[in-house]
């Protein structure tokens, strides 16, 4: 039984990156700092720095069931996040855990690559995420290059590229970080025909892990009980904020600042 005092939790589903700026530590780091417990579930181990990803290994089928069904059974999942899967084994794996949250909010996050432009997975994952998966996600929150091979789109614009996926999907987050525009537009598609721009100033720089932060804490605004609309405005504010605050702890990308520099007092 869930205690007054507990937090939503949280069922990541993302890949380990020792960097600590990306995956299952940003997605932790992202959903504390929204009041949410993270239940991490690993389903992928990465080489990587803060410059590019060198190697991955995907775990086991087996072993992420095992992960996920100890959660599950133990503790009450008010949403789910996706982050990598790098293989299409694992978007079925997915489908089975799913199958044991019926109407829990599922924010997909399609990683396919790092950011210095790693492969994460083949495009093959990608397209079985649209296929199989963006059925019973919420919402899916690809930057415009995963936007492009989703939709088999090389050079799609962002409506281009949603007209493509909204068939698939309910809800799409297309983010403008990687656009040319002079500010950031990030682009909402609703399948009921409404879209909202949120747009906000480019920052400089190249950020390692912003996809993970935005994805997490949206899940963890859904978990709280935020309408998606505004959920997607807050996840993408407070985003920005960690982007703007980022520190350069390596020798390649920044990582977003997502919790206060000390907890200690
Ligand atoms: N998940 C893992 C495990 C990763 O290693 C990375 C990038 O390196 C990502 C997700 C995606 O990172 P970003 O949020 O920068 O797109």
């Amino acid at each position: 039984m869930k205690t007054p005092n507990s937090r939503p939790v949280v069922l990541c589903m993302s890949g380990h990156d020792p960097s600590g700026g990306a995956g299952l530590q940003a997605d932790i780091e992202a959903l504390l700092a929204q009041g949410c417990h993270a239940a991490p579930t690993v389903t992928a181990l990465t080489v990587q720095d803060t410059v590019n990803v060198s190697d991955f290994r995907v775990l086991d089928r087996d072993w992420v069931l095992a992960q996920a069904r100890a959660v599950i059974a133990d503790m009450p999942v008010a949403a789910v996040k996706l982050g990598m899967l790098g293989s299409v084994e694992m978007v079925e794996t997915v489908l089975e855990v799913m199958s044991q949250l019926p109407g829990v909010p599922l924010v997909c996050d399609p990683v396919l690559r790092a950011g210095g432009g790693g492969s994460l997975g083949k495009d093959d994952v990608g397209y079985a995420m649209r296929e199989r998966l963006f059925a019973v996600s919420t919402i899916a929150t690809p930057n415009l290059p995963e936007a492009r091979i989703l939709a088999e789109l090389p050079q799609g614009s962002a409506d281009e590229c949603a007209e493509k996926l909204l068939p698939f999907i309910e809800h799409l987050l297309i983010t403008g970080g990687h656009g040319d525009e002079a500010e950031v537009h990030n682009r909402l598609y609703c399948r009921d025909g409404s879209r909202h721009t949120f747009t906000c100033a480019r920052l400089p720089g190249s950020y390692h892990g912003s996809g993970c932060t935005l994805a997490s804490t949206l899940a963890g605004r859904l978990a709280l009980g935020e309408e998606l609309v505004s959920a997607v405005k807050s996840a993408l504010d407070y985003t920005w904020r960690t982007l703007r605050d980022a520190e350069e702890p390596g020798h390649g990308q920044y990582v977003p600042r997502r919790l206060p520099l000390d907890f200690s007092q």
